[in-house]
């Protein structure tokens, strides 16, 4: 039997609105494994099936699990484990990992006497490799990372954009209002060529209409590092793209296009220069680079973390091999660092310096439209390239990498 305190479920539930969910135990049926789930209010659940492993997803409205520790850790039937937590801004998660191929046949809210909660009965019958393959497949074309959850109100702020299923690229122009980011010899100021390029870049997006986009400022205006990440996050982008312009104060003739995506360690100290320059923009500001950290306390942020960044780095690839035979590229154009605004845990992100004000050569190409326009133009098939790509491939090579 569930040993819960059902009247503390209510109490706060009542306050936050939020589901709070305290009980939690698994149960052999006739059919299969039945996950129950004892909660202030009923919660809907939007399944979808991954493979190697097999797990199972529930995407959920935001629920505050309150359950033991340990739970979830052993299994029975055809549920190995069990893993739950905050998946993203007004979400949550909990992934099954499968001992055999299940699906979830049914989720079922039955009220508690005198309106103190709700069970959430989650029953799982076996399916044979075949149809779960098969599962596996249909499901990821709602992937969260590609459209907004099933239900809108787990995604508050995507409700308004959940009728267009086409996914979400934000694009976002480096730096901006008081902070001028890098700065070219002649003038030149990086968050002026950052925002002229997106814009060129979204208007190139949107001509093809495969995406919607959207950008962190159309402006010159100053946007946090954390408040670009969390925009994406919010919105459930698909893609983030970052898009600055380097500078190296007496060395001219360091060149070309280089690609970053996030890393604790960074590829080179090059990588690691650029991220610390990035980065000291909200220190400038007097914000605490730190300070969204807690946004994310899920245990579930490695496995997602490490998700995203197979997404990432296969995007990264992407735009260097769209990019090369259109632009100049950095000798050495593929690199890692860590970078705050490439640090949402659930969105794969990548960030672009275009070039260095301090070449010639690439403000040359910076001034251009033409040249805008052709690196536009290659972004833009690198974005719609890894759009396109089954996700179960990046879910399969995350599981590979483990
Ligand atoms: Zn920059």
């Amino acid at each position: 039997m569930i040993a819960v305190p059902l009247a503390s479920a209510a109490d706060a539930g009542g306050v936050a609105g939020r589901a709070v969910v305290v009980g939690a135990k698994l149960e052999q049926t006739a059919t299969g494994t039945r996950l129950i789930l004892v909660s202030s209010q009923p919660l809907s659940a939007t399944p979808f099936a991954l493979e190697k492993p097999d797990r199972l997803v529930l995407d959920l409205p935001e629920v505050n699990f309150q359950l033991p520790a340990h739970t979830g850790e052993s299994g029975t039937g055809l549920i190995k484990s069990f893993r739950f937590g905050l998946f993203g801004f007004g979400r949550s998660r909990i992934v099954i990992d499968l001992a055999a191929p299940a699906h979830v046949a049914s989720v079922v809210n039955t009220p508690l006497l005198k309106d103190l909660g709700s069970t959430v009965t989650i029953d799982l019958e076996r399916l044979d490799r075949e149809a779960f393959h098969e599962l596996a497949g249909i499901a990821h074309a709602s992937t969260p990372s590609a459209t907004p959850a099933g239900n809108p109100a787990a995604s508050g702020a995507s409700a308004a954009s959940s009728r267009d299923p086409r996914p979400l690229v934000v694009i976002d122009p480096g730096h901006g209002g008081f902070d001028p980011g890098a700065m070219g010899g002649n003038g030149d100021v990086e968050k002026t060529i950052t925002l002229e390029f997106a814009t060129t870049l979204a208007a190139e997006l949107e001509r093809r209409g495969h995406v919607r986009v959207a950008l962190t400022r159309n402006s010159d205006t100053f946007v946090s590092l954390p408040d670009r990440v969390r925009f994406a996050r919010d919105q459930n982008a698909a893609l983030f793209v970052s898009i600055h312009a380097d500078t190296l104060t007496g060395v001219a003739n360091v060149q070309g296009a280089t690609v970053y995506t996030l890393a604790d360690h960074a590829s080179d100290a090059d990588a690691a220069r650029v991220a610390e320059k990035e980065n000291r923009v909200d220190q400038q500001a007097g914000l605490d680079a730190g300070e969204n950290d807690e946004e994310v306390v899920s245990i579930l942020d490695d496995l997602m973390r490490r998700e995203t960044k197979v997404l990432s780095v296969a995007f990264a690839q992407k735009l260097v091999q769209s990019l090369e035979p259109h632009v100049r590229l950095n000798k050495n154009p593929l690199r890692s660092a860590a970078f705050l605004v490439l640090r949402a845990p659930d969105v794969p992100s990548a960030l672009v310096e275009l070039g260095y004000l301090s070449s010639d050569a690439d403000r040359a190409s910076l001034a251009s439209a033409r040249w805008r326009e052709e690196a536009s133009r290659a972004i833009a098939n690198a974005i719609e390239a890894r759009l396109q790509e089954r996700p179960a491939a990046a879910a399969s090579a995350a599981a590979q990498e483990n």
